[in-house]
């Protein structure tokens, strides 16, 4: 006769660990990895704060997404400790995860002994289907989705950088997009700036992205600065804003934007590019190392791309523009390793990807001293800048 539910059920947990609520309470965040395995509208409901989300059904596709490390200690826990028993047998048997247990009772005796439980951020069914894609991805999910919504992301720039980067983040569901630039549509621009159309050439280019933007999220608000970034206004505009997407395409604004985030501890998702090669760094305040510590001087004149009208291959700032807004919902939501004390080189003849290693500059004259010591009068100290294009010729 073959064995009851029931009967299997004993057997299993017989043959696993588990533990109780109060020493995993005991052992939150020490290295633990708690998983919780319920299905979504389940965790929506509340969960275990710092718990990731690996839905039963779904255990064994997505279990290495949430835990790479088979060694680590993993504890799974369900609405009661049955399911969680049955997903940590099938995590030691047949995935090679050594060190699982289950957590008896479940969330319910966990909630019944007063612990502390997150109650994700609600959303709308039209949210659901939007961001559906990213609330499957363990990475993600709802948490990180709600840290998009939540998000304000400035970009310098509507342009060849700016306008891709735009239109994916207003797609992700970043909930903020602040944008600065004074120029208007070009019929010139339309080769790369994919945000603006024909018939809007001659609009002012935040009017035109803004209208981009709300037809492709009505979830998104844009923030308008119709004017340029300089010494007087950055203070004003990047404060309060979690991260900066800098599109700017000379060295003056460069190295004013960077010592106002310095400064003010905020994130730079940074690209260039010149002919059919870009670059992207993120420069992190006092994580890495910022723009100063990479260009302590401005590169030749020759080179300085705003020294002049240059030529650049259409579909190259996508390419850079979508590594930056990659970098941007990373460091929104936690995902992965941020470029930060790394150079990306793209050589699009080549379809090369190089990478270098850059390190903070001990004495850099912005970043090796703390924010309040650096006064206005220092921010975007430049040689003069005039005189060095012309010397370029
Ligand atoms: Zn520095």
């Amino acid at each position: 006769m073959s064995p009851s539910g029931a009967e299997v059920l004993r057997n299993i947990k017989s043959q696993i660990d588990e533990v109780d609520p109060r020493e995993v309470h005991e052992h939150l965040g020490n290295g633990v990895v708690l998983v919780d395995v319920r299905e979504t509208e389940e965790w929506d409901t509340g969960h275990i704060p710092g718990a990731k989300h690996v839905p039963r059904s779904y255990l064994e596709s997505r279990i290495e997404g949430a835990v790479g490390d088979r060694d680590a200690r993993v504890v799974l826990y369900c609405a009661s400790g049955n399911r969680s028993a049955l997903a940590a047998y099938t995590l030691r048997e047949l995935l090679g995860y050594d060190n699982v247990a289950s957590m008896t009772g479940g969330i319910t005796l966990w909630k019944d002994r007063g612990y502390e439980v997150d109650v994700p951020a609600a959303f709308t069914r039209e949210q659901r289907e939007r961001y559906g894609r990213h609330l499957l991805l363990p990475e993600i999910g709802a948490e990180g989705q709600a840290k998009l919504l939540d998000a304000k992301v400035l970009l310098l720039g509507a342009g060849g950088l700016g306008s891709p980067t735009a239109l994916y983040l207003a797609a992700a569901g970043v909930g903020t997009l602040g944008i600065v630039d004074d120029d208007e549509v070009d019929l010139s621009n339309l080769q790369r700036q994919i945000i603006h159309t024909t018939d809007r050439v001659g609009v002012p280019k935040v009017d035109s992205a803004e209208q981009a933007i709300a037809a492709l999220n009505p979830d998104v608000e844009v923030v308008k600065y119709r004017t340029r970034l300089d010494a007087s206004n950055v203070m004003e505009i990047i404060d309060g804003y979690d991260v900066i997407v800098d599109g700017v395409d000379n060295f003056p604004t460069r190295y004013l934007l960077n010592d106002a985030t310095v400064r003010l501890g905020i994130p730079v998702v940074s690209a260039s590019i010149l002919g059919f090669d870009g670059q992207l760094s993120v420069f992190k305040p006092y994580d890495g190392p910022c723009y100063r510590c990479l260009y302590p001087v401005p590169p030749p004149a020759e080179l300085a791309p705003s020294c002049g009208a240059n030529g650049v291959l259409g579909v190259l700032p996508g390419t850079m523009g979508l590594l930056q807004a990659t970098e941007v919902v990373k460091l929104v939501t936690g995902a992965g390793e941020p470029l930060v004390g790394r150079l990306l080189l793209y050589e699009a003849l080549s379809a090369t990807f190089t990478e270098l290693k850059v390190r903070r500059d001990p004495d850099c004259p912005i970043c090796s001293r703390s924010p309040e010591e650096i006064s206005d009068s220092e921010m975007g100290v430049f040689p003069d800048y005039e005189a060095f294009c012309a010397a370029a010729g």
